[in-house]
């Protein structure tokens, strides 16, 4: 009996403590090792090989992730301790299963929430991805060199709906807030149409016929306006609705790590309330001027560009679809 409770809770910590990275690594690639195909075997055989071989990737996937959560260790860690084993084939497989660990093994995370908000963005991100709607995501696609850091952790490609995150960049506290800001914009249907829209009529050739037109008309004008609004549809108000999704639940979710340079941006708001979004809009808006270049010195395109921006100052830009993840705390 006694060696049966010792033999439980052994069990059971394994299961509440990921193990430390360094015992994972020798398991995994034990794992791996067993992974080559059979050689000269029939088609069952192979069928019975390809089916054990997914449960396996799937399940290591699964522990790099928890492995990442608990110890921040980074995929790349286990990846460069299978490489001298001469693994490459069973290494390159593995990676192709860890998106959807760390995905969906967040949104699993996640459902589990006592809010209502969170639960509801889960559902949505795994419809979306399900839908094929996202295109996911190389996990650890490299990050551009001309990214300034923040960026590096994370992206959303607007023009192909194309979504990562890099877990060998970012550290693993901060994983769901990053989590919240990307989906954020691949659930972002204001962002989406705007998209559209310059693929259709792209602002830069459209504003460089209209800066040569004198006069313009009301119906000019009024086109001028919708392709800026669209094109901050893409940029600044696009930001600023991801990051409020993404600020509204990084309050809601329980036993998240807090991130210090997302608490200072926020001045350590004690609740996520209207005078929260205002701060995240003050933060946000300096960052995204337009200079009066190019086009944009065009007094009357420069003039529409302003007004734009003077009514926010007023009223922030409008959340969309979006505002049903914003939940104000009392
Ligand atoms: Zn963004």
């Amino acid at each position: 009996m006694k060696l049966f409770l010792t033999f439980l809770l052994v069990t059971l910590s394994s299961v509440v403590l990921a193990q430390t990275p360094r015992n994972l690594c020798k398991e995994i690639a034990t794992e791996l090792r067993e992974l080559r195909p059979p050689l000269f075997a029939g088609r069952q055989r192979l069928f019975e090989y390809q089916q054990r071989a997914g449960v396996v990737y799937h399940a290591l996937a699964d522990k790099i992730f928890n492995s990442y959560l608990a110890h921040n260790t980074k995929p790349k860690e286990y990846i460069a301790c299978f490489h001298s084993k001469n693994m490459s084939a069973q290494v390159e497989r593995l990676e192709t299963f860890l998106p959807g660990a760390f995905f969906y093994g967040t949104i699993r995370r996640l459902k589990l929430s006592s809010s209502a908000t969170v639960r509801l963005f889960a559902d949505d991100v795994e419809r979306a991805l399900n839908s094929g709607s996202i295109t996911f995501l190389d996990i650890s696609v490299p990050s551009d060199s001309n990214n300034t850091t923040a960026l590096k952790f994370g992206g959303f490609h607007r023009g192909q709906s194309g979504l990562y995150i890099n877990p060998d960049q970012l550290p693993s506290d901060q994983w769901n807030l990053i989590f919240f800001h990307e989906f954020a914009h691949a659930l972002d249907d204001s962002l989406r149409k705007a998209v559209e829209s310059e693929a259709k009529s792209p602002l830069m050739p459209f504003l460089e016929r209209m800066a040569k037109k004198t006069p313009w008309d009301v119906a000019d004008e009024e086109q001028v306006r919708t392709h800026i609004l669209s094109s901050f549809d893409r940029g600044f108000a696009a930001e600023f609705r991801a990051w409020i999704v993404a600020a509204s639940l990084y309050y809601q979710t329980e036993k998240l790590p807090s991130v210090d340079w997302f608490d200072q941006i926020l001045q350590s708001s004690p609740r996520f309330e209207p005078a929260t979004e205002r701060i995240v809009y003050l933060f946000l808006s300096p960052r995204f001027v337009t200079e009066p270049k190019g086009v944009f010195g065009d007094p009357r395109i420069l003039d529409i560009v302003t007004t734009i921006r003077e009514e926010w100052d007023e009223i922030m830009p409008h959340m969309g679809p979006l505002k049903k993840y914003v939940t104000y705390q009392n």
